[in-house]
């Protein structure tokens, strides 16, 4: 894009010059650290299979990770990364997440697909160039294998957009074995959990960032 070549680079932190997001305020973004939730990633007061989040749900997907919190500081530079659509911002949090997360025992990297009030914004797709940037850095290949699912006609267009968030409908492609679903945000995991279910496969979810709920 002509504009973004022409932009200076500042870190959107510190201000301080050279990348979007410099390699200090990186390692002081906070951690996600274990003890967790060996499903779901929440941080827990010791090691659990299943934690007071996750527990009696059904997840169809293997484990979901994290590289940080969603705190105040996470959600504005998130915001700027989606909504300013700092593209820069795509290797620094792609660095992060490589470099906090173990790389998962996949065979193919895909992403969670944008709602149809996102896709209508052109080139709005930050979950597919977190993706896309990770798949390089693991060595794996990626490939868009879900769809948002069209919808149930007139029962599904009458819900409001939070609505549809909330119950997101998927279509995959169809594939076996071990796939790493990336997406920006992991909040209650129903989102993971529905292109989990369509995608009929060992997923492992990776996200950004991840709300945590406090006791
Ligand atoms: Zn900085
Ligand atoms: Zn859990």
């Amino acid at each position: 894009m002509l504009l973004d070549l022409l932009l200076p680079r500042w870190c959107v932190v510190c201000a301080r010059g050279g990348s979007q997001l410099c390699s200090s305020c990186r390692d002081a973004l906070p951690g996600l650290t274990p003890p967790l939730c060996e499903l779901c990633g929440a941080p827990t007061a010791w090691p659990v299979a299943r934690c007071r989040e996750c527990s009696g749900r059904r997840l169809a997907f293997a484990s979901a990770r994290a590289a940080v919190p969603y705190d105040d500081d996470v959600r504005r530079l998130v915001r700027m990364w989606k909504e300013r659509g700092l593209r820069h911002l795509d290797d620094a949090f792609a660095d992060v997440v490589a470099g906090r997360l173990a790389r998962p025992d996949a065979d193919v990297v895909t992403f969670v697909p944008p709602d149809a009030w996102r896709s209508r914004q052109r080139g709005h797709r930050p979950a597919e160039r977190l993706a896309r940037a990770l798949a390089e850095r693991w060595g794996m290949a990626c490939e868009p294998l879900l769809e948002r699912a069209a919808g149930a006609g007139r029962r599904q267009s009458s819900l409001t957009r939070r609505e549809r968030l909330r119950n997101p409908a998927f279509t995959a492609t169809a594939k076996d074995g071990r796939i790493v679903l990336v997406d920006d945000v992991y909040t209650t995991g129903a989102t993971a959990h529905a292109a989990a279910r369509a995608l009929h496969a060992t997923v492992h979810v990776v996200t950004f960032a991840r709300t945590v709920r406090r006791a």
